[in-house]
């Protein structure tokens, strides 16, 4: 089989891990998404925790005990794949591109 041929054979299944392992970051100090975390304590369906393919919004509880507990949204901005769903689901994202030769890099697919 020629090495055009082989280009045009289809791609093995892979699994969203396997996909994501491909996938490489340049990451900046400063994030790209900004929330307002003072609105986003209002927000009862708390979207982005579901929506995003990279699980960048993770809620995080704390305080000792349940009548203390307190719950906050952790941004891990670094594993953010630039897919911008976040940007359309919710309206307390301030969502802009990472500066120039930062964020995402696909190596594949
Ligand atoms: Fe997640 Fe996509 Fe939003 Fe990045 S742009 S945080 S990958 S939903």
């Amino acid at each position: 089989m020629s090495q055009f041929e082989q280009t045009l054979q289809p791609l093995e299944p892979k699994t969203l891990a396997e996909k994501l392992y491909l996938v490489r970051f340049k990451t900046d100090t400063e994030s790209h998404l900004k929330v307002d975390l003072e609105k986003c304590k209002t927000c009862k369906d708390k979207k982005c925790i579901y929506i995003c393919p990279a699980e960048v919004y993770k809620l995080v509880v704390s305080g000792a005990k349940l009548m203390d507990a307190k719950e906050n949204i952790a941004v891990s901005f670094e594993a953010c794949l630039e897919c911008g769903t976040c940007r359309i689901a919710c309206e307390f994202i301030e969502w802009k591109n990472p500066k120039g030769g930062f964020g995402v890099c696909y190596r594949y697919g």
